[in-house]
């Protein structure tokens, strides 16, 4: 199996199966993103302990197997973060999916990374993008405790 199919595999697991599809009891903040062109719709729960730590994030949504794969990926590698590294990882992310070859963090380790890389391969289709990136801008407006609806079409 090649990387290619290794990202693939991994992708499609996560699409299948979807970590932290649920809503947070006791949410301390939440938002609502959508991407039109695709279709897709998430939710993201978060909430935050008086250290500023994500005690639990989960989401709810529906949408195509790179949303619900990156929404699932993205809800288990921040858990336990504090909420600047959480910023940092979502930037880095970010970062990646438009021009950076590689991820820089050090908050994560290289398990994680690889499972974020498995998203790298829609740099080459914008439509994708959107997608994959749709919980992420979602999760900034929830930490930021926008009342906006996070879109890709901004
Ligand atoms: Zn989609």
């Amino acid at each position: 199996m090649n990387l290619k199919e290794l990202y693939q595999e991994i992708i499609l697991e996560h699409g299948k199966n979807p970590r932290n599809l649920r809503k947070t009891d006791n949410f301390t903040r939440d938002a609502k993103g959508n991407n039109p062109l695709c279709g897709d719709n998430v939710h993201i729960y978060l909430k935050l302990n008086n250290n500023n730590k994500v005690e639990d994030i989960s989401f709810e949504g529906s949408g195509c197997a790179i949303t619900m794969a990156s929404a699932s990926i993205m809800t288990d590698l921040v858990r336990g973060k504090e909420e600047k590294e959480v910023k940092e990882i979502v930037t880095d992310f970010l970062n990646m999916i438009k021009e950076k070859d590689e991820l820089s963090t050090q908050l994560l380790n290289e398990d994680e990374k690889t499972k974020l890389m498995c998203l790298s391969g829609v740099k080459q289709y914008p439509m994708r993008v959107k997608c994959a990136t749709l919980s992420w801008h979602t999760l900034t407006s929830a930490m930021n405790n926008s009342q906006e609806i996070a879109s890709t079409e901004d």
